[in-house]
């Protein structure tokens, strides 16, 4: 008899990923209450569910859930659909239970136990199951060389899965491709599917794999080993857009910026063109920068231009090596985002607000609201912007996104219909209200976050940051840009064994500093720091009541995060307390709190020189005179009093290679300048 072993293989988890868990919990439910549908087979193995209420599913062999075929009027997905399978496993339990038909079912069934992988896949004969035109799209996808990172098959509750540069694949069935779950619109029997299994077989091609592992998908004709090379155009451009960075460094600001404009757009469709994804966007988000710098924007930061400058270097240089060499420890591909996708369309997408930001300048206002996706465990973003004078009579907070208020929607779980997300995890939502429905953002909103993204505290916070790649090999993430308010990685901390201590305003700065410290004064802190922003007056207040527990006990915050010195900063963009959620930059005005004023934080010879080398990169190192240099020669002098003399001598360097023998050094001299200290301030 056959028992459709890939049926028995779908656990609850898995039914939940491929219809909805309110189906998967249904059907639980009317199961135990001993409501069955009569099942039969036929020869082909399709199965037919007759229900009390008339309705009639059947599920032939090789058929996704969705596609299965019921006599009720959904269109998509039912619970009769759902209901056959967890029955069918019932029903073979209870069959396989019986003395008589034990031996001979044995023998047929599979180890749910035991590991497997999608390499087991025959292309060929997955041409024959899939629906027509999906191998030719997989074949021209795949000639794109798309990186993807593969997660092996680790216990039944963990199965196999491909990260996709667009969408990502979970495999629940290991003798069917029709239950292989996509998040793109189409949700599985789709290209993505089969570059996920190419992908596994390539990964596996020596051996099976015990870790995830990331690669770039060979095209058909390519030997494996050979280097993807650095051809006369990549060098051109390479070339172009170090030009561009030198011309910066020189200049600064002094630039009419409608001609630097004009040609960062020129590389822009240069680096598109050569498929350099993360080049594309890192030149489209230097625009924005110095955009934003002309137009008096609360955006622009001195040190995110110089983060992006000397990031956007090291990439192409990194880049550039990594292709030379044969076989290279990471794909240059990756590097450069090659094989990446513009934009996905998102087949019912729910997010978790992760806290929004407000900034204005002085033609226009925006918000950024940031999302979990708990299905991939990513950040993404959601960025609008108004123009000002539209906007002077209503307050940001009630602004509309996707037809929900600002202030309601960054407090809330949202499920869409239609969204589209692009490589760099920006989210776009149809306009229309009906698409997206809200949920309150409760105080356990966070609890399914996991690793990387949600630590459990400070301590292991630090430690995965210190752990962390350089940013300039990884692919380009918008909530870690400018979108994000402060260009560093955004993590979720939990910090329920911390209070807070040191809470106070610094009038000169103009920011609100916290500590929070652990109860037991062991172990690593979180230091809480909120710039007072015209966009959002009210967050400081809300911020310094949040701290004095007017809102319960904090349980958690999120926000961009790095480590200064070794100790853990925070810009907060929502908190998390045991009644509720909150997020500073939208919510209502409070009475503001009397607060403490506090000093400045003491600044480091590390600190002074990364502020002084974003100094000259905004007004250029031609404009830079006598007084600016003496300043330097004051911080080469601290660097070697606080013991960084490899750093002293190289703050010599830029002035040094200003003369037009050394020009050609320069560029590279001040980046790898920037970089060993922004490494030693880590
Ligand atoms: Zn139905
Ligand atoms: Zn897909």
């Amino acid at each position: 008899m056959n028992l459709r072993q890939d049926l028995l293989e779908l656990t609850p988890a898995a039914l939940m990923a491929l219809a909805n868990p309110g189906f998967v919990k249904r059907a639980q439910k009317d199961l135990a209450a001993g409501i069955a549908p009569a099942l039969d087979i036929d020869a082909s193995g399709t199965i037919r569910a007759t229900y009390d209420d008339g309705c009639i599913a059947r599920l032939p062999v090789g058929c996704t859930l969705r596609d299965a075929q019921c006599s009720c009027t959904a269109t998509a997905m039912c619970r009769h659909r759902v209901t056959l399978v967890l029955a069918w496993q019932a029903h073979a339990a209870a069959t396989l239970s019986a003395p008589s038909t034990e031996r001979a079912a044995g023998r047929a069934q599979v180890d749910a136990d035991a590991a497997w992988s999608p390499a087991q896949f025959d292309l060929a004969s997955l041409a024959s199951v899939l629906p027509p035109g999906v191998m030719d799209q997989a074949a021209r996808l795949r000639q794109d060389g798309p990186v993807i990172t593969v997660y092996p098959w680790a216990g039944a509750a963990s199965p196999p899965s491909a990260q996709l540069p667009m969408c990502s694949v979970r495999f629940f069935a290991r003798g069917s491709i029709a239950h292989a779950r996509c998040d793109c619109r189409q949700g599985g029997n789709c290209a993505h599917v089969v570059l996920a299994v190419m992908a596994f077989a390539q990964a596996e091609h020596l051996g099976p794999l015990q870790s995830p592992h990331t690669l770039q998908l060979h095209s058909v004709d390519a030997a494996s080993d050979t280097a993807s090379g650095w051809d006369t155009a990549a060098q051109a451009l390479h070339a172009d857009i170090d030009a561009l960075l030198l011309a910066l460094w020189l200049d600064g600001g002094a630039q009419p910026l409608i001609a630097v404009a004009a040609r960062i757009q020129a590389l822009r469709s240069r680096a598109q063109a050569q498929g350099w994804c993360w080049i594309e966007d890192a030149l489209a988000e230097l625009r924005q920068l110095l955009q934003a710098r002309q137009a008096r924007s609360t955006r622009f930061a001195p040190l995110a231009l110089l983060d992006l400058v000397v990031g956007l270097w090291a990439r192409l240089q990194s880049a550039a090596q990594l292709a030379q060499q044969r076989a290279p420890a990471l794909p240059a591909a990756q590097v450069l985002g090659i094989g990446i996708k513009g934009e996905v369309a998102l087949d019912r997408l729910r997010l978790v607000s992760l806290g929004a930001s407000l900034w204005s300048d002085e033609r226009e206002q925006g918000a950024t609201v940031l999302w979990a996706d708990p299905d991939t465990q990513s950040v993404t973003v959601m960025a609008r912007q108004w123009p000002r004078e539209a906007t002077a009579t209503t307050p940001l907070g009630e602004r509309r996104i996707a037809g929900h208020p600002l202030r309601q929607l960054a407090a809330s779980q949202v499920i869409t219909q239609r969204a589209t997300r692009s490589a760099n995890g920006t989210v776009s939502v149809a306009a229309q209200r009906q698409h997206t429905g809200l949920l309150p953002l409760s105080p356990r909103a966070w609890d399914e976050l996991g690793a990387p993204l949600r630590q459990p505290d400070p301590a292991a916070l630090a430690a995965h940051l210190a752990r962390q790649p350089p940013a300039f090999t990884q692919p380009r993430l918008a909530a870690a840009g400018v979108a994000g308010g402060a260009p560093a990685a955004f993590h979720v901390v939990q910090v329920d064994a911390l209070q807070p201590a040191h809470v106070g305003w610094d009038p000169i700065t103009q920011t609100l500093h916290a500590d929070l410290v652990a109860r037991d004064g062991q172990g690593i802190g979180l230091r809480l720091l909120h710039p007072h922003r015209a966009a959002a007056p009210d967050a400081v207040d809300v911020l310094a009541r949040v701290l004095e527990g007017h809102y319960g006990a904090l349980r958690a915050v999120a926000g961009n995060v790095c480590l200064q010195g070794g100790a853990l900063v925070m810009q907060p963009v929502a908190l998390l307390t045991d009644t509720q959620a909150v997020v500073p930059q939208v919510h209502p005005a409070v009475a503001a709190l009397p607060l403490p004023a506090v000093a400045p934080a003491a600044s480091t010879p590390l600190l002074d020189t990364l502020e002084q080398l974003a100094l000259m990169l905004q007004q250029g190192l031609r404009h830079q005179h006598g007084g600016d240099w003496e300043r330097v020669q004051e911080q080469i002098h601290g660097l070697q009093l606080a013991g960084y003399r490899q750093a002293a001598a190289q703050l010599g360097h830029p002035r040094a290679a200003l003369v037009p023998a050394q020009r050609s050094t320069l560029l590279q001299r001040v980046s790898v300048l920037a970089l060993l200290v922004r490494d030693l301030s880590a």
